[in-house]
Parts: C-alpha cells; structure tokens; sequence
C-alpha cells in the first residue's frame, strides 16, 4: 500500500540586484520572492526547483534536511536560471539526488545568459550551474503516488511545466502561476497571452486544493483562487498596455490596480534591457 504524501513549501524573499533601473521609475531592482516545494513520503521526497543564489539554496538544503527524508529527485519546472541555479548546492548535500527537467526545459536552461546573472548577482551565485538531466516521461513516482508533468508550454518562460499531484489534491505550477506578486510579463505577446491563460485553465481544469506560485509574495497562502487572480493580472496588463500611452502611464495603472502586491518594479513589465 502507497504511504500517504505531504508537502511543505520555502519561500525566498525578493533580494536586490546590482545595477541600474532600466526604467526611472518603480522600485529599485530586485529578484521577486519564489518558492520550492518538497513533496515528501514516509522515507522519500521530490524537490521541486532550487532557488537562485548560494545563500538561498544553503537555507533551502537545511530546511529540505529538517525533513528527515532521503531526497530522490530534483525537479525542475522550467528553464529559467532562477530556478535551477542552485542545484549544485543541493547536489553537495543530497548526492544521490537526481535532477531533471522536461526536455524542452533543459533546452531553455541551455540558453540561459549565464554570465549576465552574474552581473546582477556578483559573487551571489554558486560557482557550478550544471544542467538538469532531459527527463522524458510524464511521471515521476514518490512511494507509488504519481507526481504528473504538465506541458504548460510559452507563458512567463518558453516550455513551461507544472507538477500535479493527484493524491494531494496539489499543483506545483512553476511560473505559470503567481501569487499576490507583480508578473514577468515583459515581452507578452498575445499569442503568449493566449497560451498563459490556456495554460492556467488546464490548472483550474484539475481543481486542486492548493496551488503553489512559482512567485509569491511571502506568506500568502497557496491557494487556487491564485489561478484566477493570475488571469487577471495578465488580462488587465494586455488591457491596459492599450488603453495607456507609454510605460510610465502603464507601470502607473498596473500598481494602482495591484497595490499589495509584491515586487512593484518596472523591469517585470518592461524587461532588463
Ligand atoms: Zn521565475
């Protein structure tokens, strides 16, 4: 008989990052808050990304130690360097620990400017980033549940996924959900648009009892009701890129209409560059 599953979740404050704002106004630059999830049996446990920097992963490798469980398995959402930088700490202390990726992540994390994070985040990044290993099938096991990969495809990064878990009622939805927490949404298409929202359907479509945010403003409650207020997040951002004239008049809008909201900064919206 399968021994009954639990999950706990770590979230990493927003850290700030060297250098200028590309835009003059917002707040000053910072990474936004984010989340692991360990999903964790009578003896075993699954990671589910590993946050950025050396600091955050060490704290992250303490907690996921706490739990007392033999760590299986590393696995990673998607391809932004954010979420897979700091597996090799976690390799240092879980070494039987596996890390993979849906194939299409690994592509993305390939491209990843390596370099260019490292100006953001000097000396704050782990020395190594190997990659996930390319992990084809659509199911990882923990204890005889199921933990399923959902192909979520192009919304804040390109080939997304999210973790389902049908014994626990659980989605781990990686950055195609957001909780109370300014969106990545520079660049949107609308075909983007179209897929995003297509994708937080197919999360609603499973109606699970908790829903983790691959950001989330730090102590908001992993609930589904996320999925909806994403949705909304990003229909009011296409809206209102029309209706405003310029990014200035945009920014403005978007943080009127999402005052609490974590992570306030204009590069979100508008990008790095
Ligand atoms: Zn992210």
């Amino acid at each position: 008989m399968a021994s009954t599953l639990n999950f706990n979740v770590f979230t990493a404050p927003e850290k700030p990052l060297v250098g200028d704002r590309p835009r003059p106004f917002g707040d000053t630059m910072a990474w936004d808050p984010m989340t692991s999830t360990l999903i964790y049996g009578e003896s075993d446990a699954v990671l589910v990304d590993t946050l950025t920097t050396e600091a955050e992963a060490e704290a992250l490798a303490a907690w996921v130690a706490l739990h007392h469980r033999n760590l299986t398995t590393i696995y990673i959402t998607h391809g932004h360097l954010d979420h897979f930088a700091g597996v090799s700490v976690l390799k240092r202390h879980f070494p039987t620990a596996r890390c993979v990726a849906a194939p299409g992540a690994v592509e993305l994390a390939r491209k990843q400017q390596v370099a260019f994070y490292r100006k953001l985040l000097p000396g704050r990044l782990p020395a190594v980033i190997p990659l996930p290993d390319p992990y084809n099938d659509e199911v990882l096991t923990l204890e005889g549940h199921e933990l399923r990969i959902i192909q979520q495809g192009h919304t804040d990064a390109a080939d997304s996924t999210s973790l389902y878990v049908p014994s626990l009622d659980l989605v781990v939805a990686g950055d195609v959900l957001y909780n109370q927490c300014h969106q990545y949404v520079a660049g949107l298409t609308p075909e983007n648009l179209a897929n995003w929202l297509a994708a937080l359907d197919r999360l609603a479509a499973l109606n699970p009892k908790v829903a983790v945010a691959g950001h989330k403003k730090p102590g908001a409650a992993d609930t589904p009701e996320a999925i909806e207020w994403t949705k909304r997040y990003l229909t009011d951002f296409a809206r209102l890129r029309e209706e405003t004239s310029g990014d200035a008049e945009l920014f403005g809008a978007m943080t009127k209409q999402y005052p609490g909201w974590a992570a306030p900064q204009a590069w979100l919206m508008f990008g790095l560059a």
